[in-house]
């Protein structure tokens, strides 16, 4: 792998006098030296934009859908080396990380298949007297430039999320990465330049977030679709203007275990899904309720599947939880895992930490108000708690100010949909963990974790504007 990267400024890889160092979470190795985009950089990227956009909204579906399925096709092809990146500078176990870069192909594919069903409408708008011979067709229009923010935990699939859709569109964008994992992201704008996309309309500038607010404020963008943390993606959007925002943000989601779930099944989802990429997953499992009379035996199988997992580096095949991003994050963890336990609460494993890792931990007895409760982990720690009935499992699932998605495991038809009724969130997984994402169905969130929906063709309504011609055909 190449030490030395460049950034890409509208199609050409340019080098800085600015470099940073990307580092392996795991044991502070250096990855890379990546050059930094600077202020003047950014400008020049928009106006770069600003022309790639006339280029892109000029490309027929069909050479948008082939840009895409080549792109999917490369990534497909790069995927042991994309994913080998990927645990460098992530720290996500290379299993994780291969079935990341296999979705991130699926994502380009599925926006390849999109792009050809952009259609529209035809209204009658013959319903009143006077209007005879009147109709109208609806079409949509790429918006224009589209300002991309993403962040470290993937750092492949959500790029992927957010220039798939720009293409699919017509639309030129600029990304910037999370500057603890630019390199996915450099690779993809590589590879999407040689898929034949206009040169000018792509950008892969890594940066110091704060600096990368300048961009937020620039008009020449029409739309912002940022995902990271609750805190930074509400404050750009105060920021943003007048142009359209997307955020996908934070959570702290929650499963329901009901009385008639199949408990071995359930625990063993639940385990992967409070613990895989060692809870940095924004709908990672932080809560579980269980009813009262599973609990006994669920949170058995649950300790002893957890004690069970490997813990290590994420470059080797068999490893489950690998290290956190950074120190800071690890000290985060264990100073609320603290508070948590002098509060009351008991961890029934884990709550230490091992160098660059923090252990699986599982705590009960939490009052709801404590962090690793009701703010965002963002590692891995679940807190599990009891209920006696459907309607109080949903009331504790939803006193939170998160709402990304939630997870219910029962047979039981109206508790299911009472569930689904009930429960504030943006999307609910009957049967499975909150989780569970494929990546062409519609994810956001309510509340305090987002505005707007991703998945391709939802991405895509966010990113083109609806415009109506209305016909008078007797004029
Ligand atoms: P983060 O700290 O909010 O950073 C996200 C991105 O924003 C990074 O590229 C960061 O750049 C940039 N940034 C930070 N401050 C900025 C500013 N003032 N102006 C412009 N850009 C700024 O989030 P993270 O730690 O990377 O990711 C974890 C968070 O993302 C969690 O809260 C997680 O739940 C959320 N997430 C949500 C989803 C979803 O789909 N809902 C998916 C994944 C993750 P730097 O890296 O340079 O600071």
């Amino acid at each position: 792998m190449k030490k030395q990267w460049d950034l890409l400024l509208g199609g050409r890889w340019v080098s800085t006098e600015d470099p940073f160092e990307v580092r392996s979470p795991y044991d502070n190795s250096l990855v890379a030296e990546v050059s930094r985009a600077s202020s003047a950089r950014m400008d020049e990227a928009v106006d770069l934009a600003v022309n790639g956009f006339e280029l892109t909204r000029n490309l027929s579906s069909y050479e948008r859908s082939r840009i895409l399925e080549t792109a999917s096709s490369a990534i497909a092809h790069r995927s042991e080396e994309l994913a080998k990146i990927m645990s460098l500078e992530s720290g996500k176990t290379i299993r994780d990380a291969r079935v990341e870069t296999a979705r991130a192909s699926n994502t380009f594919k599925i926006a390849s298949e999109e792009a050809k069903r952009i259609g529209g409408e035809y209204i009658s708008l013959d319903w009143i007297e006077g209007s005879k011979g009147r109709f109208g067709i609806t079409r949509r229009f790429p918006l224009g430039p589209v300002l991309g923010i993403t962040p470290f935990n993937f750092p492949l699939n959500l790029v992927a999320h957010k220039v798939a859709p720009a293409i699919a569109a017509g639309n030129s964008i600029v990304i910037k990465p999370a500057s603890s994992t630019p390199l996915c992201s450099l690779v993809l704008g590589e590879i999407l330049l040689e898929a034949g996309l206009p040169p000018e309309s792509i950008s892969v500038l890594p940066a110091k977030g704060s600096l990368a607010e300048t961009m937020v404020r620039d008009d020449r963008f029409k739309l912002f679709t940022f995902t990271g943390s609750c805190d930074v993606g509400w404050r750009l959007k105060s920021i943003a203007g007048k142009k359209r925002v997307t955020l996908e943000l934070g959570g702290n989601a929650a499963a329901i275990v009901d009385e008639d779930a199949p408990l071995e099944v359930a625990a063993e989802k639940c385990v992967r899904g409070s613990f895989a990429n060692a809870g940095q997953i924004c709908i990672s499992i932080q809560r579980i309720f269980v009813h009262n009379s599973v609990y006994e035996p669920f949170i058995q199988m649950l300790v002893t599947k957890t004690k069970g997992l490997v813990l290590g580096n994420p470059l080797e095949e068999r490893t489950d939880v690998g290290p956190l991003i950074d120190g800071s994050a690890v000290e985060k963890t264990e100073a609320w895992v603290k508070e948590a336990l002098a509060s009351g609460a008991r961890a029934l494993t884990g709550a230490a930490r091992r160098g660059s890792i923090y252990e699986p931990t599982i705590l009960v007895d939490v009052r709801p108000d404590l962090k690793v409760s009701c703010c965002e982990v963002f590692a891995p720690v679940v807190v599990v708690d009891r209920f006696s009935n459907i309607v109080e499992a949903i009331a504790k699932a939803n006193d939170s100010t998160f709402g990304l998605q939630a997870g219910v495991f029962t047979h039981n038809l109206d508790a299911a949909m009472k569930a689904f009724e009930l429960l504030e969130v943006g999307g609910v997984v009957l049967n499975d963990v909150p989780t569970y994402r494929v990546d062409h169905m519609p994810y956001g969130g309510v509340k305090d974790s987002g505005l707007g929906r991703e998945g391709l063709k939802y991405a895509i309504e966010e990113m083109t504007e609806l415009k109506l011609l209305a016909v008078n055909s007797k004029s």
